[in-house]
């Protein structure tokens, strides 16, 4: 049974549609990532999930049962905000367990469930200190220990890490990825960084303009992206996505033109839609003197192990990254090859994926 599922969910505010139908259903123990730009409408879904608003059309269950009328409190999910919402005159521990003493809890369950959450994220020391005395990371890890004490169906996160610098969101990361392990319960997770998304997620709805562009594992979401818009927002720097016509050549395999490039590709068929983007991510584009992409190096950067070049080709700019150094020098002429199974095809009006069956083996004449 599906832990959370959202069944043809609409939310409109007047004239803006900030959801637009979306379904999907995540199994117990999914760590949903939603994803996408500011305004595709990740915290109004969450804020649906959690029964803070409305949806205009559609059902929200929560293991199997339906709780799209029920009020916040009725729905067994805990959420985690953005900006901590802790109580500035309790102390850690108070904070940790208000939830409970609200609810009536028994003090020696009270005791003990605090006790577990302060011994799971390290709060043990800091137990007796006042929210104000404690640093971002530590407030964050509160804020989750307030959550978990409750011990929910599912937790919804909105945004937790963007308060942190990057050292201090890497390790929250894995310390959310180890409790996800040990708590075998469904989180629900809205960022706008695709780093989160891909190290943390079971599952990711990549959301633009309210809807749900793609819904897959990260792997898929990276390797096998179902639009041009997924391709475009995963990646550091994103995949490139050159304009380019698709035609036939010799023995009817399609062959891919651009400006600064032609490529045979191992497949045959109707090229259909001629007008095609053409999808390469930077770590596929490999240095090689006599590769299929030609272009002139613009800038080169260096990342410490690796190194991120952008070269011109045509009036397309491309990004490469590779181990450093790529020895490629600003300013002068490079050339690059690409393996016919990394590259990507959508159609240049509609963005979305094209697929063509692989040219069959040459038959064997015996
Ligand atoms: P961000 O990453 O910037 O928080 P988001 O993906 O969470 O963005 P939402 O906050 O869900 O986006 O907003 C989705 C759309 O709905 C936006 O166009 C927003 O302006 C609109 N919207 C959200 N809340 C309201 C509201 N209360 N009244 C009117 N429009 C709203």
């Amino acid at each position: 049974m599906a832990a959370v599922e959202l069944d043809g969910i609409v939310r409109r505010f007047g004239d803006t549609t900030a959801v637009a139908e979306v379904s999907l259903a995540t199994e117990r123990n999914d760590f949903l990532v939603l994803l996408g730009p500011s305004g595709c409408g990740k915290t109004t879904l969450l804020r649906m999930i959690a029964g803070l608003l409305e949806p205009t059309e559609g059902r929200i269950l929560v293991d199997g049962r339906d709780v799209t009328a029920l009020p916040p409190r009725e729905r067994d999910l805990a959420m985690v905000f953005q900006n901590y919402a802790l109580y500035p005159h309790l102390s850690v521990e108070r904070n940790l367990g208000f939830g409970l003493s609200v609810r009536r809890t028994g003090k020696e369950e009270l005791r003990r469930r605090v006790d577990d959450v302060a011994d799971l994220l390290d709060l043990g020391p800091l137990l007796r200190r006042r929210p104000k005395e404690l640093s971002g990371g530590q407030r964050q890890r509160v804020a989750l220990g307030r959550a978990m004490v409750r011990e929910p169906e599912a937790f919804l996160m909105d945004e937790p890490l963007s308060n942190l610098d990057a050292k201090l969101r890497a390790s929250t990361r894995t310390r959310l990825i180890s409790l996800h392990r040990r708590l075998d319960t469904t989180f629900v997770y809205v960022t706008h960084d695709q780093i989160d998304a891909m190290t943390m997620a079971t599952k990711v709805a990549v959301l633009d303009q309210g809807r749900i562009e793609q819904f897959g594992t990260p792997v898929d979401i990276y390797d096998r992206p179902a639009t041009a818009f997924v391709a475009g927002f995963m990646g550091a720097p994103p995949m490139n996505l050159l304009p380019a016509e698709l035609g036939t050549g010799p023995d009817s395999r399609l062959v891919l033109r651009a400006a600064g490039l032609e490529l045979s590709l191992p497949h045959r068929g109707d090229p259909g839609v001629p007008d095609v983007l053409l999808g390469i991510r930077p770590e596929h584009l490999v240095p090689a003197a006599d590769g299929e992409l030609r272009g002139r190096v613009d800038i080169v950067e260096n990342l410490g192990s690796e190194e991120v070049a952008e070269v011109l080709v045509g009036d397309a700019r491309v990004s490469v990254r590779g181990p450093r150094p790529l020895e490629l020098t600003p300013g002068a002429a490079a050339t690059f090859t690409v393996r016919a199974e990394h590259i990507h095809l959508f159609g240049r009006q509609s963005g979305r994926r094209l697929t063509w069956e692989p040219a069959p083996a040459p038959a064997l004449v015996s």
